[in-house]
């Protein structure tokens, strides 16, 4: 049992604690890392079932850059953590699709694909696109600038000649990997989110993320850092307007210097502030996702795609479902597509598909029924994406006889797990850029403070550390 005494308490172990936890330790700060839920991981972590893994997130890690390619966010991520690049075994995307109605673009980690798709498919808008991606790899966003909050919609709008389909085509990936706003996101987050998946790419440890999560705690317990699971805190506590310790929920009281928490913008102020939190934002966008596990690799179906972003209607709309899942458009992902080193392949077939969902629909079934609508947009979701991915149609039912296993998540699996507000993957659509939260020495970092996915939930730890905990050691 360690002390009850801490420099630093770090609530959450996600991606964004785990990493805030190593940088805090390499500098000799006693540290505690407190989760509720009894893994490591948070919204990225996996799973147990029938003898099986399963990843509860990924798709695939964005920010891919090959090995020796520095001033990148993988590459800043790994010196600050002292990860050795091959550790982490990231394998390529094949290719992956932006279908928006009938146009289809394919792009993979090489920028030019999705150049030369673009230019093919508009080609009056050629120009305009290349000066959109200047613009696009000129902008700081890792400093304050006048345009941060503005409108992606507005501004691609300008800056594409009032191209509604070109815009809505890269919206389609940009939103679904990190929006928690409908319809938008602000300038700052899809120049971050633009680079990550076009400039930068996709790839997949072939253990997926238990590859990842099982680094950093090595390096954390390495490096002296203490974790306790199934500990919830309760209450952040402060004397004279600073922070004094943590309430668990079993009543015990940690003392500690500062309070680095990653649990979200309006989770954490209600830790201190119940009159405040009625009034903080609150994310209202959630997803349900389907997985499916089946006998066979998805190339004996002619399916080599590693991730597609859809939308059947010719105008992308991102936004809370009316029903308990919008079919319309969504995210379809098969994680055997991946050039996987020494060409090893996963044992089964994975298909995952990801839709825009309606927390309150969820939230109103009772036992029985939530579980029969689970099965019953499992069936819908994946059927969707069956006749999506098929080049000629591949009936369903045969499709679904090869099925192994099945498993769904809903709003609700994401709050119970995570305590995400709404399930609200995203998040609140007020971001605190800077860390700071009105109380002293109490800092928020991952997905609130602006940076998500896997690699930016991991750099917004270190980003935050480095500049109120190490002072000015900036990632
Ligand atoms: C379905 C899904 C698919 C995704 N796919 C991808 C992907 O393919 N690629 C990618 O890059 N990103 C993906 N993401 C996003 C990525 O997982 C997140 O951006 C990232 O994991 C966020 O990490 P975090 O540390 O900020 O927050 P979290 O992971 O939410 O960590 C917060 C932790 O705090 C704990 N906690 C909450 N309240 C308390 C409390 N009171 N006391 C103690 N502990 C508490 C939670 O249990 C949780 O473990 C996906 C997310 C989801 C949900």
């Amino acid at each position: 049992m360690g002390s009850t005494k801490y420099d630093s308490v770090i609530i959450g172990a996600g991606l964004s604690g785990l990493a805030a936890g190593i940088r805090l330790a390499q500098f000799g700060r006693e540290v505690l890392v407190v989760e509720k839920h009894s893994i490591i991981g948070g919204l990225n972590s996996f799973y147990s079932r029938f003898g099986r893994k399963i990843d509860v997130g990924l798709h695939a890690i964005t920010n891919f850059v090959r090995k020796g390619i520095f001033k990148s966010p993988l590459s800043k991520l790994l010196r600050q953590l002292r990860i050795p690049y091959d550790l982490l075994d990231l394998c390529e995307q094949n290719f992956s699709k932006i279908m928006l109605n009938d146009k289809v673009a394919k792009f993979s980690n090489d920028f030019t694909l999705l150049e030369s798709e673009i230019a093919r498919l508009f080609p009056k808008s050629a120009d305009a696109f290349r000066r959109l991606v200047k613009k696009i790899k000129d902008f700081d966003a890792y400093n304050s600038d006048p345009l941060q909050d503005a409108s992606t919609r507005h501004m691609l709008a300008t800056l594409l000649d009032h191209n509604r389909e070109l815009e809505d085509m890269l919206l389609l990936p940009t939103l679904y990997y990190g929006s928690a706003r409908e319809n938008d996101v602000t300038w700052k987050q899809f120049v971050i989110l633009f680079r990550s998946i076009f400039l930068e790419g996709f790839a997949r440890p072939f253990d997926g993320i238990r590859k990842i999560l099982a680094i950093l705690l090595q390096k954390f317990q390495e490096l002296g850092g203490e974790k306790r699971l199934r500990c919830k805190v309760q209450r952040i506590e402060t004397v004279g307007g600073k922070v004094a310790g943590v309430q668990l929920s079993n009543g015990e009281f940690i003392e500690c210097d500062s309070v680095l928490s990653t649990i979200g913008y309006p989770e954490t102020v209600k830790l201190y502030d119940q009159n405040r939190f009625e009034v903080t934002p609150k994310g209202q966008l959630s997803f349900c996702e389907a997985i499916a596990i089946f006998d066979r690799q998805p190339q004996e179906y002619g399916w080599n795609d590693t991730i597609i972003f859809f939308e059947k209607n010719p105008h992308f709309s991102y936004k809370k479902a009316s029903d308990e899942i919008a079919l319309s458009s969504g995210v379809i992902c098969l994680p055997n597509n991946f050039h996987y080193n020494g060409n090893q392949s996963l044992k089964e077939g994975i298909l995952r598909v990801t839709a825009l969902a309606n927390y309150d629909k969820w939230k109103a079934f009772s036992g029985a029924d939530y579980q029969s609508m689970k099965r019953h947009c499992f069936d819908r979701l994946t059927e969707q994406a069956v006749k999506i991915l098929g080049d000629k149609y591949i009936d369903f039912r045969t499709w679904k006889s090869n099925l192994l296993d099945r498993d769904f998540f809903t709003p609700l699996t994401v709050e119970r797990f995570t305590g995400r507000i709404n399930g609200a993957i995203y998040g609140s659509p007020q971001k605190i850029y800077d860390g700071i939260l009105p109380i002293k020495n109490l800092f928020l970092c991952g997905t609130d403070q602006g940076f998500l996915g896997i690699i930016g939930a991991m750099l917004s730890g270190i980003s935050i550390v480095n500049r109120h905990l190490l002072l000015g050691r900036e990632a």
